[in-house]
């Protein structure tokens, strides 16, 4: 078998072009979707994340704001920015770029970001709801791994799923997703001893360890849909995932490559969540 290629760059393609129309419509009623990007100190991939996102804000219609402080920024100073941009009524979602500098609590700066305009979805309040089914921002990459799914046209209802990883920004959450569209879920993680043994049975699997060939074709039921959130380089220094591609290929029926899967989704479902919170608003 040679296994469906499930493209995260069309399907990115297809949701930003709704995004975009969404933008425009919410615009024309005077409520011009923003997002807030904060990054404090001079992280090089930091740099790269957060233009990016920026950059996807610009071109889909969104109105974005880039908030670079240097990497002495006092925690209570970031705290009072972050409370400033809750009251900004131009803006709906908030987004502080990861890692802070060691002087700066992650968790403290993460709660003081507005429910209302947690569009990362990792405060305890936005994972509080996840669990409990209520309304709220899903964390954009299992948000994304979910419309990756969908994008099969399987049913997830009966299926058992099988995650790796138990983040509290990826695994956990990816966990609860797949749960709430009635599939049987199991997690994975570095104390379980025979991951193989899991993955066989698995209908669905989700990779988001961070070790490249962690799954192999021999650890795959032949028809199982594979999603690979890792990113990891290979020898030659090449970007690729925790799934050995050319081997699980051959055995499952729909899989994600790396690079062109889950990463260009990532993005866009942040896109989507801050549109989202721009709606609510809107109805309001
Ligand atoms: P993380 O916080 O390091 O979590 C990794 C998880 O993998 C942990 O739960 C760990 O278990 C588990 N694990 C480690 N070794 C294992 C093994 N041998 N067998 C089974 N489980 C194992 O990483 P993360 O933030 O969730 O990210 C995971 C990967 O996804 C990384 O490569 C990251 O770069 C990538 N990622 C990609 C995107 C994207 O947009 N494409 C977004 C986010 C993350 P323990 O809990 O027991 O330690």
């Amino acid at each position: 078998m040679t296994a469906q290629l499930i493209d995260g760059t069309a399907l990115s393609k297809q949701i930003r072009a709704e995004v975009a129309q969404r933008a425009a419509a919410l615009t024309a009623r005077g409520h011009k979707p923003g997002l807030a990007v904060i990054l404090v100190g001079e992280d090089p991939a930091s740099q790269v994340y957060v233009r990016n996102k920026v950059k996807a804000c610009e071109e889909h219609g969104l109105h974005s704001v880039l908030e670079k402080y240097d990497a002495t920024l006092s925690e209570a100073d970031l705290l009072a920015r972050i409370d400033a941009l809750n009251k900004d009524a131009s803006i709906h979602g908030i987004l502080v770029q990861m890692p802070l500098p060691k002087h700066i609590d992650p968790t403290k700066v993460i709660e003081a970001i507005a429910t209302t305009k947690d569009v990362d979805g990792y405060s305890v309040l936005s994972a509080g709801e996840l669990v409990a089914n209520l309304p709220g921002f899903r964390p954009c990459t299992p948000y994304g791994c979910m419309k990756l799914i969908e994008s099969t046209g399987v049913s997830l209802k009966g299926k058992h799923a099988v995650v790796i990883g138990r983040s509290n920004t990826v695994g956990k959450p990816m966990a609860l997703l797949l749960l709430q569209a009635n599939a049987t879920v199991t997690i994975c993680h570095s104390a379980t001893p025979d991951l193989a043994y899991h993955t066989r049975q698995a209908d669905v699997i989700v990779a988001a360890v961070g070790r490249r060939d962690t799954v192999t074709a021999g650890m795959v039921k032949p028809g199982a849909i594979v999603i690979d959130v890792g990113m990891n380089r290979n020898d030659e220094g090449k970007l690729c995932g925790d799934v050995d591609f050319a081997g699980v290929s051959q055995v499952a029926s729909a899989i994600t490559p790396v690079p062109g899967g889950v990463g260009p989704m990532t993005i866009t479902m942040l896109l989507v969540n801050t549109i989202e919170s721009a709606e609510r608003v809107a109805a309001k």
